[in-house]
């Protein structure tokens, strides 16, 4: 790291890397593991949005309310030092640090938890699929893509309804690229896009044992990585590269 750094973003995946679980997943684990065993048998042939919607309705006819959905967020694991790990960076001045998250969860998920965890204030930005309850209490999550309009023009591999790496080229525009480093925090395949798009001053700081390793791993030899990779498998080791930024 040779100029001073300033200005920099962290972006974070939610799912499996500012949380510590998966929560399309995990509340069908707590509140229906029928729907949780037929999400794993439909999983190939439906769009996952589509299918978590869907799901969502199963669980509302079976009678499950917001309150049991809430509780279930609010248990999800979310591991203690990422959330010292982020405040501590936050509250820091120098450099100063924006936050932006990019998920393919839905914002009532991921608001419902940053809010128990007290991070509703962390984000500048979140990205991601749209969603809201309804009076009867039903939950109803849409696509970030409208099925029926254009789709996005990634041919990374992304999956249909969202390219995070698109979706980060337009918060960097939106920012006037103000920052003089990215630091991107992810777990899945899908943070792949985005990884790739990084320059040499900017860190991967990239989960172990889930796709993204896999996906970087499978790249290094044709050298298309321009970023410094870290990678981490526990949060209180994100906490500690965040403490030596
Ligand atoms: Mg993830
Ligand atoms: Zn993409």
């Amino acid at each position: 790291m040779s100029a001073k750094i300033e200005r920099q973003l962290v972006v974070f995946d939610f799912d499996w890397s500012l949380a510590d679980q998966d929560s399309d997943r995990w509340i069908f684990e707590v509140l229906a593991p029928e729907l949780r065993r037929k999400m794993k048998t439909l999983k190939a042939e439906v769009q996952w949005t589509d299918l978590v919607a869907q799901l969502l309705r199963e669980l509302h006819a079976k009678g499950a309310t917001r309150e049991d959905i809430e509780g279930a967020l609010r248990k999800m694991p979310f591991h203690p030092a990422m959330v010292r790990g982020v405040t501590n960076l936050k509250s820091r001045s120098e450099p100063q640090t924006t936050f932006f998250c990019l998920s393919n969860a839905n914002i009532v998920f991921i608001t419902t938890i940053l809010k128990d965890k007290g991070l509703e204030n962390l984000f500048e930005e979140i990205v991601t699929n749209a969603a809201e309850w309804d009076a009867s209490g039903l939950l109803k999550l849409r696509r970030r893509i409208d099925p029926s309009g254009p789709q996005h023009q990634c041919k990374v591999g992304c999956s249909p309804n969202m390219c995070k790496g698109e979706e980060l080229e337009a918060f960097l525009d939106r920012h006037q690229h103000a920052f003089d480093r990215v630091i991107y925090v992810g777990d899945g395949s899908n943070d792949f896009c985005p990884v790739l798009r990084l320059r040499s001053q900017d860190m991967v700081l990239c989960r172990r044992h889930r796709g993204l390793e896999k996906s970087i791993s499978g790249f290094k030899d044709e050298g298309r990585l321009k970023c410094e990779v870290r990678y981490w498998a526990g949060a209180w080791e994100v906490e500690e590269i965040f403490g030596q930024l």
